[in-house]
């Protein structure tokens, strides 16, 4: 069972630097070992995991435990996000996220049915501890069905259905900073509302005049669809399904590990009109991804016939990855 580990010779190294010193001033980028961090989440779970520390679910508090108690948690526990995100915040660069927009938006590494899709995904388990885990298919039928049950429109039932399906990105070997984490606009100076934002002074991006400043490579009011995000499973499922999705639903897939905008209300300077529009679907999707998950699987050979009537209706017979 796969749990994101690096395992191709292109994911085994991490970026480094990049420069543009070439003929054809393409990126040069170095590679370098980072032995002891290749994969320093047990589980991709446990990036989710400490979301819900910081934005616990306002009804479990009342009923179950006090903020402090959510936010109060083990020290290893902190340590291996804090060292994830120390990874994620130096490597996304602008350029990184170029290089793996061209390697993976020309979808051409497989093609499947979103049955086969789900049983791929499910390859990715925490096997740190089995038996009370649930599968990536049960976190985003919990999703789905949470979103079912209060009467929302079908579409966005098929938004939750397949909102983590980029986490496929761990199974073609990418690391789990690739992959997972909370996003934010890469070409321009980063947010001190994005998490652990004092490891972004690690970013090569940081002290070049071209990315560092307010705005950087955008122009201000230019609407996220023209800035670039770092790179991970929100943009990837986006692009996926850009075809086939209500507008609304596009905004939750792409934006719905932007903490920083839909939380934090930070980047404004780089919205436009129909952002401030899509915000409340992204926000009224947020929950259901939070605060959705119960130990107790869904049923799925009783929702099957629903879910595969579903996909029919939108999507094609077959996804390309
Ligand atoms: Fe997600
Ligand atoms: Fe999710």
């Amino acid at each position: 069972m796969a749990r994101c580990q690096t395992t191709n010779t292109h994911a085994a190294g991490y970026l480094l630097t990049q420069t543009r010193n070439n003929e054809k001033g393409k990126p040069t980028i170095t590679y370098m070992n980072e032995k002891s961090s290749a994969a320093p989440l047990k589980s991709l779970d446990e990036w989710e995991e400490d979301v819900l520390r910081r934005y616990p679910d306002p009804d479990s508090i009342a009923k179950e435990k006090t903020v402090d108690e959510y936010r109060n948690y083990d020290a290893p526990v902190r340590d291996t996000v804090k060292e994830f995100y120390r990874l994620n915040h130096t490597y996304q660069t602008f350029d990184f996220v170029q290089q793996k927009r061209k390697e993976f938006l020309s979808f051409s590494k497989a093609q499947m049915t979103v049955w086969d899709a789900f049983d791929f995904l499910n390859g990715l388990v925490d096997d740190s501890d089995p038996d009370t885990d649930l599968s990536q298919l049960q976190h985003l039928l919990q999703t789905s069905e949470a979103i079912r049950a209060d009467g929302h429109p079908d579409w966005m039932v098929l938004t939750g259905l397949m909102h983590d399906m980029g986490k496929v990105l761990c199974l073609f070997g990418e690391p789990q900073w690739a992959v997972v984490g909370d996003t934010f606009p890469v070409g321009c100076a980063y947010s001190e509302k994005v998490v652990y934002p004092e490891f972004f002074q690690q970013n090569p991006d940081y002290a070049n005049p071209t990315f560092s400043t307010q705005l950087g490579v955008y122009e201000k009011g230019c609407g996220l669809r023209k800035v670039t995000m770092s790179w991970g499973h929100d943009e990837y499922v986006y692009q996926m399904l850009k075809d086939y999705i209500p507008e609304e639903g596009l905004y939750m897939l792409r934006y719905h590990s932007f903490y920083a905008w839909h939380r934090e209300g930070a980047y404004d300077y780089l919205l436009d009109d129909h952002d401030g529009d899509m915000l409340k679907w992204v926000q009224l999707f947020n929950p259901y991804d939070l605060y959705s998950k119960n130990p107790t699987p869904p049923n799925w050979n009783e929702l099957k016939p629903y879910y595969e009537s579903l996909v029919k209706k939108y999507l094609p017979a077959e996804l390309k990855f």
